[in-house]
């Protein structure tokens, strides 16, 4: 089983720029009645659901049964770019009852081209992802339970974000938050499916943990150095779709009951170069640290939290991984980031300016980024041109 090309679909689509500070906040009112009730699974279909989801229904895959088990379904979508907005409006048409929106940004023009549940007053008001999405969502199925959360999914919080979900999905834009993903999913034994695209490639992989290879198994430290982007590299809207498709596919397979038929493959796509290909699952690793040895380093709240520098208006940022030393190509990064801003570099560091922004990124992947005190934006600034 060959390594999965981290490199090349290392980031999703977008952590965008924000332009003021990122709070926590739970936007959804408590779940109505009917819904308790279907999460219950007291509720049986009624006439209107029969005749809403009857095309779903007719499917033989899902039928009446997995119809009822969608509607019972909690789900978390961490990152509300072009894949979690993709994520977020299938499953909210299919029927999951409850859905959980992490996202830390806001709508800005340049999501537009591929961010489906956007439109430009989104844009237009710099709203929140995840609270234009939950507003979106509520208009395309009012029946179900939408909660979108203005946050930065960490340590400290996945546990309160992530806790009890059947299925989380991944629509990040870096590794840090993946392999967070996958310590708590392992811990608790919640099944996720990875996603990531970037330019015209993409791929996706679920993780059963328990029952195939973990994220850590494949690739047990997240790849060093920069990583291309959505933002250095581009990126096509239909490759994000395409990947999301793949997602969506396992998680409404998963959550209509049909969970052990979903095969584990990586699923890689290129769609301007062609090509689909779908491998085998890859083994588990007998000795992962995470889901062998259960090692949950990324579930440590201190690992490379992001530092705020008193009284400079500036965070710093710990890219470098915990076990092992990165060494970032300055002069590579320098090249992409050149057509985006004024960006000095030499041998030992890099400094990039991007109004009203500055960072300056060290060779180990350090980064101190002045223009905020907020962490998330910090964390999001680096994952969008640094990458990582
Ligand atoms: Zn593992």
């Amino acid at each position: 089983m060959g390594r999965i090309d981290f490199a090349r679909a290392a980031l999703l689509p977008d952590p965008e720029v924000q332009r003021s500070t990122f709070v926590t906040i739970a936007f959804m009112d408590p779940p109505d009645l009917d819904a308790e009730a279907l999460l219950d699974g007291k509720a049986l279909l009624d006439e209107q659901a029969r005749e809403r989801y009857s095309r779903q229904i007719l499917f033989p895959g899902i039928g009446a049964e997995g119809q009822k088990a969608l509607l019972g379904s909690r789900v978390v979508i961490v990152g509300c770019g072009a894949l979690g907005s993709f994520h977020a409006a299938a499953l909210a048409r299919a029927g999951v009852g409850r859905m959980t929106i992490i996202d830390r940004d806001y709508v800005e023009p340049s999501n537009l081209q591929r961010q489906w549940l956007f439109e430009e007053s989104d844009a237009a008001e710099a709203l929140p992802k995840a609270a234009a999405a939950e507003r979106r969502l509520q208009r395309l199925n009012s029946s179900v339970c939408v909660r979108g959360v203005i946050a930065d999914l960490t340590a400290a919080n996945a546990a309160e974000l992530l806790g009890g979900c059947d299925l989380i999905l991944d629509g990040t834009d870096n590794f840090e938050t993946r392999y967070l993903i996958n310590d708590f999913a392992v811990s608790r034994a919640i099944p996720w499916i990875y996603g990531a695209a970037v330019g015209s490639y993409g791929l996706a992989m679920p993780v059963f943990p328990g029952r195939s290879a973990c994220l850590r198994c494949v690739y047990p430290e997240p790849p060093g150095g920069a990583q291309p982007t959505c933002e250095t590299a581009g990126v096509l809207n239909v490759i994000t779709s395409m990947v999301a498709s793949c997602q969506v596919a396992d998680a409404l397979k998963l959550l209509s009951g049909h969970g052990h038929e979903v095969e584990p493959r990586i699923t890689r796509v290129d769609l301007w170069n062609g090509g689909m290909r779908q491998t085998a699952a890859p083994p588990r690793d007998p000795d992962c640290p995470a889901c062998a040895r259960r090692e949950f380093i990324y579930l440590e709240e201190t690992r490379r939290a992001p530092i705020m520098l008193c009284g400079r208006n500036a965070v710093q940022i710990d890219g470098r991984d915990g076990e092992r030393p990165s060494h970032l190509d300055l002069e590579g990064l320098k090249a992409r980031l050149q057509a985006l801003g004024e960006v000095r570099a030499n041998e030992f560091a890099l400094r990039f300016r991007v109004a009203p922004y500055e960072m300056t990124v060290f060779a180990d992947g350090r980064a101190i980024i002045k223009g905020t005190s907020d962490p998330g934006m910090a964390r999001s600034l680096y994952a969008k041109y640094v990458g990582g």
